[in-house]
């Protein structure tokens, strides 16, 4: 290798460090890949149930080193997982992981899918999870993106049985099964031929995961298994498969699925399981070349010979032979594998050393409104490459119009951008930028989706996509660019973001949950947030009947776009129990507004916003607390102290200077966040200070942690320090099933007596799950308060547990306050408050 090409390639490793998620291949490693790509017609399918499912290695190996179109479809979006780097759950958690996938695939090169599918939580059976989707309308859409896709060979990452734990992840293997047979049927599904063609792949194998001696062992007697080796190093890349495979899970932020980029071999097995079976290699049988396509044969050498004269440093030079594949392309009689058009006319840009870019002025704009386009053509090499014209197709249409400086149809000048700017204008009824699957109600744990050529697709495509038309050596070449939003993020740097619709005015109540814990009045604030200049109008407001608002409509005037006022509404509640839903929209000309817009940022995902409806529910229930001052360690993120508020007490926000030295002795009650032991080594640090705290009469509320697993460099567990004043070990037991039946084997504890007297219908209308990483032994000392268990599982007491300290108490507890109360149920208000009342009862 030349010092040159060295330093290409080191370039090239560089940019793919995953600290930037935007970043993708770049230089003669790019060139190198596309051109071997191109020569590849194969596809693969890996199918399983979440993010984090996928065999990141094995994707890599296929995409980057076997250069097939892979893809990963994941039935699901990981809505009902723990957060580990924020406090959105549900949608918005769906929203943060599906871009995470998406940032692994730019890393490892799949591509990615999803079914309507939602993730209610952890289940242990496949009949439930067949039940709350509907096995009919998931097994629609993998049959879908089969069709659509037209894998090869299709790869289950689970067997279909109780070897593979989740009910979710048993039920994509028995779906994916039944897809690779169901795909060709043209019986089934029928209403989807008139969009694709029944398919019918070669071969579907299982890749069972082998972590354990005992599962190595197993997989290693099983027939008809094959073996592939991800540990492989790829010179071009510079890593290898396995390598790449760290840096892809690395993405899966959200779940602190940071990973080891292992060195060195590392095997994975594949094991047919329908089809005929390979004996060397996935492809056995299957032909993965040109050769597939009727009069493809002439494509394919010509493809070869230009992989085969790439010259790292002129790629240019294979400019003339691409232009000749595209010739010939051209002159099939049938359709083109899928994406190879596209493919080629990107490397004949990229061979070219053209930099061919579209962005807008703006990233969100309003129904009605108008975006202003630039569009670069950079000719970075010295071909003649002519500029024949651009426009702008998508929600809105543009062509450039020829301008005085930059000319169309003359050849492009040597490094020298040629800058072109454009305007559109977005229809008036243009609908918000909503991820699709969240458009319509949910029907039970499945999205509504009514495109059918929506269904599979990772993300809302984008808005705007640039055509730019080439002339290079009297051949055509089209070359699309989607537009995005480019910026600088002063700690970051260079990035990009997708361009949204948005609405004129955005509204949000001050908490998603409005408890009332007496009969009498609290106020409601609304915020009315303005998305463009001399926004005005009148917000309007609906309560459930019982309940009365101090006025219906209040009219606002906001003078600069970002500009936000806060409108206060008395609510006054019915005496008794009530629960309803407090609705509020916006009139702002003939536009009536009626959601809110959450934005979620995170530096290892590009910005993405979502509209839920402005709505607030409404809970009317006696609840009593007798702390008034409560100090909140906050852990990985939740929505706590916002909850604890609305009882009526103070939170304060505990961080490390007053967990080390401040007076927390003015507190009635301390809490500890979700996972806070995992995340906050002050709190682990002071952990001597609480207990002296609790010694001295104070209260410590403690919520779930869970234990971190081994490092796999070696070395020791990281283990938590002792979360209690007696012995106690967090263990990994949970009850998933939310309406699970709860006894009370202490009947006699005044923690389920005062202030709140508790009974079993304190634990109705729960959300999601009952609790998870119970504790799994703890000391005489503590007197557990519930007792809990999925259907057909053993009882188990682990999940709060009660001890007196010195003058004070401590409560560990397991159970999901962190869904509960923003969600708003009221028994989970009621208990709460008895728990971190617990060191003022007896
Ligand atoms: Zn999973």
């Amino acid at each position: 290798m030349t010092s040159r090409l060295l330093a290409i390639a080191g370039l090239a490793a560089l940019c793919f460090a995953p600290a930037r998620a935007q970043r993708e291949l770049s230089g003669s490693a790019q060139a190198r890949l596309a051109l071997d790509r191109l020569n590849v017609v194969g596809s693969v399918l890996m199918i399983a149930a979440h993010p984090d499912d996928e065999n990141t290695a094995l994707l890599a190996y296929l995409a980057r080193g076997r250069k097939v179109r892979t893809g990963y479809l994941s039935l699901t979006r990981g809505e009902g997982g723990q957060n580990l780097i924020g406090a959105e759950q549900g949608d918005a958690l769906g929203v943060i992981r599906t871009q995470e996938l998406l940032a692994a695939r730019r890393i490892d090169g799949a591509e990615q899918f999803f079914t309507r599918a939602i993730d209610f939580g952890f289940t242990k059976t496949p009949e439930e999870t067949l039940e709350k989707w509907g096995r009919e309308k998931i097994l629609s859409d993998v049959v879908w993106v089969i069709r659509r896709f037209r894998p090869d060979v299709i790869i289950v990452r689970f067997s279909g049985t109780p070897r593979d734990g989740h009910g979710q992840h048993q039920v994509s293997a028995i779906l994916g099964k039944e897809a690779f047979t169901a795909a060709p049927d043209p019986k089934r599904f029928p209403e989807q031929l008139q969009w694709v063609q029944p398919w019918q792949a070669k071969r579907l194998m299982w890749n069972p995961g082998a972590f354990t001696k005992e599962q190595r062992e197993e997989v290693e007697k099983m027939p008809n298994r094959i073996v592939v080796d991800p540990g492989e190093y790829d010179p071009v890349l510079g890593h290898s498969y396995n390598e790449i495979a760290g840096m892809s899970r690395s993405m899966h932020r959200s779940q602190g699925m940071g990973a080891a980029e292992r060195k060195g071999s590392a095997k994975d097995f594949l094991v047919t399981q329908a089809g005929p079976p390979a004996t060397k290699d996935i492809f056995d049988g299957i032909d993965i070349s040109w050769n597939r396509v009727t009069g493809g044969a002439a494509v394919g050498s010509i493809l070869a010979e230009a992989s085969k004269t790439l010259d790292p440093g002129n790629p240019d030079r294979v400019v003339p032979l691409l232009l000749k594949a595209q010739k010939a392309m051209e002159s099939l009689h049938q359709p083109l594998p899928d994406g190879k058009q596209k493919e080629l006319s990107d490397a004949i840009a990229l061979c070219s050393g053209l930099w061919l870019d579209a962005t807008a002025d703006k990233y969100a704009v309003t129904p009605g409104g108008g975006l202003k386009f630039q569009a670069t053509a950079l000719n970075r090499d010295r071909a003649a490459v002519q500029l024949k014209s651009i426009d702008i197709e998508g929600i809105a249409t543009a062509t450039a119009p020829p301008t005085t400086k930059a000319k169309f149809g003359e050849v492009l000048p040597f490094n020298e951008p040629q800058v072109f700017t454009l305007t559109a204008t977005v229809p008036d009824h243009q609908p918000l930028s909503q991820p699709y699957w969240l458009t319509e109600p949910k029907q039970g744990d499945t999205y509504t989706v009514s495109n059918q050529l929506d269904v599979g697709l990772a993300e809302n495509p984008p808005l705007f996509n640039a055509h730019f038309h080439l002339r290079i050596e009297s051949e055509d070449v089209d070359v699309v660019r989607p537009i995005e939003y480019r910026y600088i993020e002063r700690a970051q740097g260079e990035l990009t973001r997708p361009v949204v619709v948005e609405p004129p005015v955005t509204l949000q109540w001050s908490e998603a949950a409005m408890l009332f814990p007496q009969k009498t009045a609290r106020t409601a604030e609304l915020r009315v947030k303005a998305n463009i200049p001399k926004a005005a109008g009148e917000v309007r407001i609906r309560v459930p009947a019982g309940w009365q608002v101090s006025a219906n409509a209040e009219h606002f005037q906001l003078v600069d776009a970002g500009e936000q006022s806060v409108i206060s509404f008395q609510l006054t509640p019915p005496a008794g129990d009530a629960q309803g839903v407090l609705e509020a929209s916006a009139q702002v000309g003939d536009r009536t507004v009626s959601t809110e817009m959450q934005t979620i940022n995170y530096p290892h995902i590009p910005p993405q916003v979502l509209f839920p409806r402005a709505t607030a529910k409404l809970v009317r229930s006696d609840v009593r607390l007798l702390p008034k001052t409560i100090g909140y360690v906050m852990g990985a993120g939740d929505e706590m102290p916002q909850a604890l508020q609305q009882l009526g007490a103070e939170v304060v926000s505990l961080g490390p200077d007053e967990l080390a030295s401040g007076n927390l002795s003015r507190f009635d009650a301390i809490v500890t966040g979700v996972r806070a032991y995992n995340v906050r080594s002050d709190l682990r640090a002071n952990q001597s200070r609480l207990m002296d705290y609790v010694k001295n009469g104070g209260t410590v509320v403690v919520q779930y942690n869970v234990a971190d697993g081994p490092n796999p460099f070696g070395g020791d567990t990281t283990l938590l320090a002792n979360i209690g004043p007696y012995p106690l070990t967090t263990g990994r037991e949970r009850v998933t099933v939310e309406e699970a039946p709860v006894q009370f084997p202490n009947p006699g504890s005044p923690l389920l007596h005062q202030p709140n007297e508790i009974t079993s219908r304190d634990f109705d209308g729960w959300i999601q799950e009952r609790g998870l990483y119970f504790a799994s032994k703890w000391d005489d000392h503590y007197q557990p308060l519930f007792e809990t268990h999925d259907p057909g599982e053993k009882p188990q007491t682990g999940s709060t547990l009660y001890t007196r300290y010195g003058k004070g108490a401590y409560v560990f507890t397991a159970l999901s306050w962190f869904r509960e109360l923003p969600a708003g149920v009221p028994g989970a208000f009621r208990i709460f408050a008895n728990l971190l009342s617990a060191g003022k009862t007896q």
